[in-house]
């Protein structure tokens, strides 16, 4: 197996300590030792930026996943591979499709699961934001960039950006904002334009559904008619739009006389969104705003919750219909995720006991060492030797194991999905905390189909106050 290291650096990277394409061999090549991978060979660009696609050993690695020889693509870091999410999907799917997985040496990402590469994708999203929001001295930037019609940001859907960041139209993508506006212009709403556009062939670049907020950031966006708005500014003429400016501005005057009603709440993004099993009755529960006043300050509290609409209405129920705050789904689902992972015997284990779970727990506990290993290895905490040592001797433990089950194979209950659902739940600890509640939604909409939820304690008041609830069991798309 032979595992291709790719390196890149900059012209500007190229005098940073650590940086330099000879530390970076060095260390990948120790990288490579301690995961026992004989084989490698590199692929080195050399004074070229991360936004550049012209990166022929680049293009000659990618010919050799292609051509099978590759089954590794190793880097040092996520943003020597690429600093746009855009061509991160692209790429990972491309390796995908080639039987060739992808590791960085210095961070976690599992890329043979739908959830890691959701989660590398959500760090490059992050990563690029935060690099296009450096303060007052990128704005301007950007601003300048705007005035040369070139596009700083992610190009908006319907169109995409050339090399020289230039916007086109998107053959596909702009058929469907046509559509969108025509709908619009017809008398939908945008709930009605969202259950529309996930009638048609049409598929959001992010998800499988189109959802109420995109739908409108995508109406807004003067980039329909061929300009581009950086913050509060707008530069015209950038690119090839599909409607005049006048035409936009009419349109945008349709789209404010329906919004009668008072602006969205930015908050009101429901994570859980029919995600919620309710347990009494099992259906799914209905999302809410829940707003009160509070006592010491005479404020008022919105806060987002999950209704049981069915036991709602069925008026002979003799305890309130299951109502659950949003905060506490969060919290409980964290719980049940830390124990799902770092207690092999669980509830859900014990169920069906094995004389293989110990074994499993154990390779998983190395599993998690070597993580360890690699993280302080990646903090300089270690050295090469050490971290060759400590791999090798946890790369024996783990062989003897992995034998050991082997053996035990044939009276095993369905182990695969535990193992599955346990490398879900790592992903899920290290990251879930960390997103914004957007992304939040995004994430539960995408991977998890339902949340099963126990009631611990059950409240006689109408409040949540006196209830204590946990999480009973995820089911995973
Ligand atoms: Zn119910």
């Amino acid at each position: 197996m032979t595992v291709g290291i790719y390196i890149r650096v900059s012209t500007e990277e190229q005098v940073q300590e650590g940086y330099s394409i000879s530390a970076q061999r060095e260390r990948l090549k120790a990288f490579c030792i301690a995961q026992n991978w004989n084989e490698h060979k590199f692929y080195v660009d050399e004074g070229i930026s991360g936004r550049s696609t012209n990166r022929p050993q680049f293009k000659k690695l990618m010919k050799d996943v292609e051509a099978g020889h590759i089954k590794v693509l190793l880097v040092y870091r996520l943003d020597r591979l690429t600093r746009s999410v855009r061509d991160l999907h692209k790429i990972l799917d491309h390796l995908e499709k080639y039987d060739c997985v992808f590791r960085s040496a210095t961070e976690i990402y599992d890329t043979s699961t739908a959830m890691g590469r959701m989660f590398i994708t959500i760090v490059a999203a992050i990563a690029e934001w935060e690099s296009a929001n450096l303060g007052e001295r990128v704005r301007m930037g950007q601003i300048e960039k705007a005035h040369q019609k070139e596009w700083a940001a992610l190009a908006p859907y319907g169109f995409y950006k050339d090399d020289k960041h230039k916007l086109h139209q998107h053959k596909e993508e702009i058929e469907a904002v046509k559509l969108m506006v025509q709908k619009v212009r017809e008398g939908f709403s945008f709930r009605q334009l969202s259950i529309y556009m996930d009638s048609t062939k049409y598929k959001p670049r992010r998800g499988y559904k189109w959802h109420i907020r995109t739908l409108m950031d995508l109406m807004h966006n003067p980039a329909l008619y061929g300009a581009m708005r950086w913050r509060d500014e707008i530069v015209e003429d950038t690119h090839k739009g599909i409607m005049s400016k006048e035409e936009f501005e009419q349109f945008q005057k349709i789209i404010e006389s329906r919004q009668n009603y008072k602006k969205r709440n930015v908050n009101s993004v429901f994570i859980y969104q029919m995600k919620i099993v309710c347990p009494d009755c099992r259906n799914r529960c209905s999302s809410e705003r829940s707003v009160w006043k509070r006592k010491k300050d005479d404020q008022q509290v919105e806060k987002n919750a999950y209704r049981c609409q069915v036991c709602a209405l069925n008026k002979n129920y003799s305890t309130p219909a299951f109502r659950i705050r949003e905060a506490d789904i969060d919290e409980a689902l964290i719980i049940y995720m830390n124990d799902l992972l770092l207690e092999p015997s669980s509830t859900r284990i014990m169920k069906d006991t094995n004389p293989g779970d110990e074994l499993i727990a154990e390779m998983k506990r190395i599993e998690n060492q070597r993580e360890k290993y690699q993280r302080a290895w990646a903090s300089d905490l270690i050295t090469d030797d050490e971290f060759k040592n400590r791999m090798n001797e946890s790369r024996i433990r783990y062989v003897e194991l992995k034998a050991e089950l082997e053996k035990l194979k044939g009276v095993r209950y369905d182990e695969k999905d535990i193992e599955k659902d346990k490398e879900n739940a790592k992903l899920f600890k290290d990251n879930f905390t960390a997103l914004t509640p957007e992304e939040k939604r995004s994430f539960v909409q995408t991977f998890i189909e339902g949340i099963e939820i126990e009631i611990v304690e059950r409240t006689k008041a109408k409040g949540f106050r006196n209830q204590k609830i946990k999480v009973a069991d995820v089911h995973f798309y």
